[in-house]
């Protein structure tokens, strides 16, 4: 599941497979959480590459990382 999850963040998943994944993430709190902290990180990747990382993504990244 991990590996379709990456692949729907990245849009490279056919239409069908995506709806599958989405309709998964819909019923499965688990993946969710994963994505969401997923996309936090890839935000903070982001800005450090470009020096700053906002307030708001740092709070995002505290919160998904339960800390
Ligand atoms: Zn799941």
């Amino acid at each position: 599941m991990l590996a379709s999850l990456t692949d729907y963040l990245d849009g490279a998943l056919p239409p069908g497979r995506r709806a599958g994944v989405a309709a998964h993430l819909g019923s499965c709190p688990g993946c969710a959480a994963w994505l969401a902290q997923l996309r936090a990180t890839i935000a903070a990747l982001r800005c450090l590459r470009d020096g700053v990382v906002p307030a708001p993504v740092l709070a995002a990244l505290r919160d998904s990382f339960g800390r």
